[in-house]
């Protein structure tokens, strides 16, 4: 038995035309006894506050001295997307979640991406938190193959199998030949206490499946697994007057349904409907009653019901 301990370091990536430096913190919980290397990001992307807490209630949660092997977190992935609260980065708008493996000679994010690259050497698995942005709110987790282990274990009850984005961090570890999952819950401010609960739940009993934290994992609920899931895009800006809320995440409306409606705030005309798809429509990502939108921003995520699947036949 070696002894347990929790470092905080701090990887330096460049520094700005301010003078100012940027740097990754890296939170690292060091386990009394060998084990699997498990490493976890969140605010890749700059909006979704809600992940980069789900971060720092994990590494608040372990028990370094339960604890087999290591967990490394990394709670704010792209600190100046983090600061303009934006998914792209402001000073060279890129989607850091789109361009790794990055590029250590390259701008800002490229440079950010390389360097979280370097950080994923040697993982087991990954998780990267993410959540709706600053209006919206989003409920399902990414089940890969090969990594079915910690979807299952993580246990929201709507799973997408897909294949991870290419650019991706989780492309990055799932091509590397490790399980890796994304986490897409909470955002928009709602109902913020209930995902952040789930996060840090799902994350210790993944933990426990991996044998890193003593115990057996609690058994799965009945999980959907689409693989259908598309995003209802408004064309046009203004407001979206929603008529289904953070309430209704994982209910199926009939097709046809009017979800939201976008509404010129200057001239109050209704500018578009947002319509739910397919014959049973699973609510994946909602907006609150009255937000704003740009053309093109995430308006609704919709599943198809009949796309549905099980675990054990992806
Ligand atoms: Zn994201």
């Amino acid at each position: 038995m070696g002894t347990a301990s929790r470092t905080l370091d701090h990887k330096h990536i460049t520094t700005m035309p301010t003078g100012a430096d940027i740097s990754l913190a890296i939170h690292t919980i060091t386990g009394s006894e060998p084990g699997p290397r498990f490493l976890i990001f969140g605010g890749i992307h700059g909006d979704e506050a809600t992940a980069v807490e789900a971060v720092r209630r994990i590494v608040e949660a372990v028990d370094e001295n339960e604890l087999k092997g290591t967990l490394v977190a990394v709670p704010v992935s792209n600190p100046y997307a983090y600061e303009s609260m934006t998914r792209h980065t402001m000073q060279d708008g890129l989607n850091l979640n789109r361009i790794f493996p990055g590029d250590a000679a390259g701008s800002l994010t490229e440079q950010l991406a390389a360097a979280l690259v370097e950080i994923q050497e040697g993982a087991d698995y990954f998780i990267d938190f993410h959540s709706s942005g600053l209006y919206s709110t989003v409920d399902y987790a990414y089940v890969h193959s090969g990594a079915e282990i910690l979807a299952r274990n993580y246990g929201t009850s709507l799973l997408y199998h897909h294949d991870p984005y290419s650019g991706s961090s989780a492309e990055m570890m799932l091509s590397a030949g490790k399980p890796a999952m994304v986490s897409e819950l909470g955002g928009g401010g709602q109902l913020t206490t209930d995902f952040l609960d789930r996060s840090v739940a799902g994350t210790l009993n993944v933990l426990r499946a991996v044998g890193m934290l003593p115990g057996d994992p609690v058994d799965p609920p009945e999980q959907k697994v689409m693989t259908k899931l598309v995003t209802l895009r408004p064309t046009t800006g203004g407001a979206v007057i929603s008529d289904y809320g953070p309430e209704t995440l994982g209910t199926v409306v009939p097709g046809g349904t009017v979800l939201g409606r976008v509404v010129n705030p200057h001239t109050f005309e209704v500018m578009e409907e947002l319509v739910a798809p397919f014959d049973e429509t699973i609510i994946v990502l909602t907006r609150e009653q009255y937000t704003r939108c740009a053309p093109g921003d995430y308006g609704f995520m919709v599943g198809d019901n009949g796309s549905v699947t099980s675990v054990d036949a992806i």
